[in-house]
Formats: C-alpha cells, sequence, structure tokens
C-alpha cells in the first residue's frame, strides 16, 4: 500500500508563494487574480477581456498553443535533461493537475541552464499535430536564471503505462484542498527518446495571463498513458485546452535531440 502523506496549508501557501515570486500563474490559491475557466464567459474566447492583466491573451501575435506541422527549417539547437529521481508534490489547482518539482532538475538548452519547477497536463492536447489533436499533452516548465521561460510540450496517446507518469497518474487529487505526495521517488527520464524530433517556436503562456517570450519545444513522438489513466485525469479535468492561435508572422523550426 502506498502511504499517502497529506501535506498542511503552510506547504500549500509556501507553494502559492513561491509560484507566484517567478511569475507564473499556474496555482490558483491566488484569490487575488481574476478566475478565468475553459468554458462559457469566462472561457478562453474572453479572457483578454476579464482583466487588463489578461490582454495579450487577445492582443498578443505571439500566442500559445498553435497549429504544429511536420514541416520548417531546421535548428541546430541542442538540449540536453539532467533530471533526478524526486518526491512529488502533486497539486490540483483548479485548472490542471501540477506536479512540483523540487531543485535539481534542469535542462541545457544551448549551453543555457533552465531548471524545471513543475510540469502539468492539458486534455486534449492544445498543439496541434499535423492537423489533429491528441488525447493529451505534458508541459515541463523550465526557467533561466533571467526569468525566461522554456516550455517542453509532449503528446500522450493511449498505450502502455508510461513509469514516469504512474505514480502521478495512481494518485491524482481529485479537490484542490490538500497537495498530495508520496513515498516514492520518479525520474522523468523515461519521458524522453534518444533522437527524438521536435518543433521549436516563439509563443506565451496557454493560460492567462498569456505572457508572450516563451520558447517552446514540441515533440513529435507521444508519451503513452493507459486508457484508465487518462480517463482518471478526465474525469477531474474533462477539458483544460486552450483552442490553437493564428501563427501569424511566426516560423516553426525543426530540431533532433541530441544527448552527450
Ligand atoms: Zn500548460
Amino acid at each position: 500500500m502506498k502511504l499517502k502523506l497529506v501535506l498542511g496549508k503552510a506547504l500549500l501557501i509556501a507553494a502559492a508563494l513561491s509560484v507566484l515570486t517567478v511569475g507564473t500563474p499556474y496555482m490558483a490559491a491566488d484569490s487575488s487574480k481574476t478566475e478565468w475557466s475553459y468554458e462559457g464567459a469566462t472561457g478562453p474566447e474572453h479572457w483578454g477581456d476579464l482583466s487588463p492583466e489578461y490582454a495579450k491573451c487577445s492582443t498578443g501575435l505571439n500566442q500559445s498553443p498553435v497549429p504544429l506541422m511536420n514541416q520548417g527549417k531546421k535548428t541546430d539547437s541542442k538540449m540536453t535533461f539532467h533530471y533526478e529521481a524526486f518526491v512529488p508534490t502533486i497539486v490540483n489547482n483548479g485548472h490542471t493537475i501540477q506536479v512540483d518539482v523540487p531543485e535539481g532538475n534542469y535542462a541545457l538548452i544551448d549551453g543555457e541552464k533552465y531548471n524545471l519547477l513543475q510540469f502539468h497536463f492539458h486534455t486534449p492536447s492544445e498543439h496541434t499535430y499535423n492537423g489533429k489533436l491528441l488525447e493529451m499533452e505534458i508541459h515541463l516548465v523550465h526557467q533561466n536564471e533571467q526569468g525566461n521561460l522554456a516550455v517542453i510540450g509532449m503528446f500522450i496517446k493511449e498505450g502502455s503505462a508510461n513509469k514516469s507518469l504512474d505514480l502521478i497518474f495512481n494518485n491524482l487529487p481529485a479537490s484542490q484542498e490538500e497537495p498530495v505526495t508520496t513515498d516514492e521517488k520518479i525520474t522523468l527520464n523515461s519521458l524522453f527518446h534518444k533522437k527524438s524530433k521536435f518543433i521549436t517556436y516563439d509563443g506565451s503562456l496557454t493560460t492567462p495571463p498569456c505572457t508572450e517570450g516563451v520558447t517552446w519545444y514540441v515533440f513529435d513522438k507521444p508519451v503513452k498513458l493507459t486508457r484508465t489513466q487518462i480517463d482518471a485525469f478526465k474525469d477531474i479535468f474533462p477539458n483544460n485546452s486552450r483552442p490553437v492561435q493564428p501563427l501569424n508572422d511566426r516560423l516553426l523550426y525543426k530540431g533532433t535531440l541530441k544527448t552527450h
């Protein structure tokens, strides 16, 4: 039997503060932010009108997600992942399930260090690939010392279980009450395949305030989860996906994951 430790409010607040200091909007614990959702009067078409802080959601020209295609110029961007085993803190923030990652996990992108802050999930996928939505999408949110964000996106499709994600999907918190942590560690290394292809472009956060200047790297090879795991997520969040945004003048670049 897995030992579930339920952490107190202090940790929830600490987590919210740590996220706020780096300026990412993923925690719903900050009640001063204007409410938004994925449907109706506070849905994606209205985000830009809900608050002046969310204006970029409707006026921005470099918004995410976008339609991705297996085409475009090649980039020599080099990426290596330095992920260690860690105890995940699993949070239901009202918009998604987010896993907070302790210090020590980072990506080197063209020699620049980006720390992995958290990762979370959307269903259906936010980016489309060759015109199609996939079942789900993972976003691994990284940030460098200057505060610039690099997000690694991965599609999820139905299949066999994934070692890295099993522990998360067996412990999804259905409510926002308390973060859940486990007595086991996870590593994210089995998410990556050698020589994976990715598409990179200049985009934004896909949730209010839709801040731009986010560099996206979306891998083409989906990660697999079982039908039961995908359905368990959909029971909590049936739809938490922003529709694709116009590409405008932006170009997509294709790269290959290069490991040392
Ligand atoms: Zn996301």
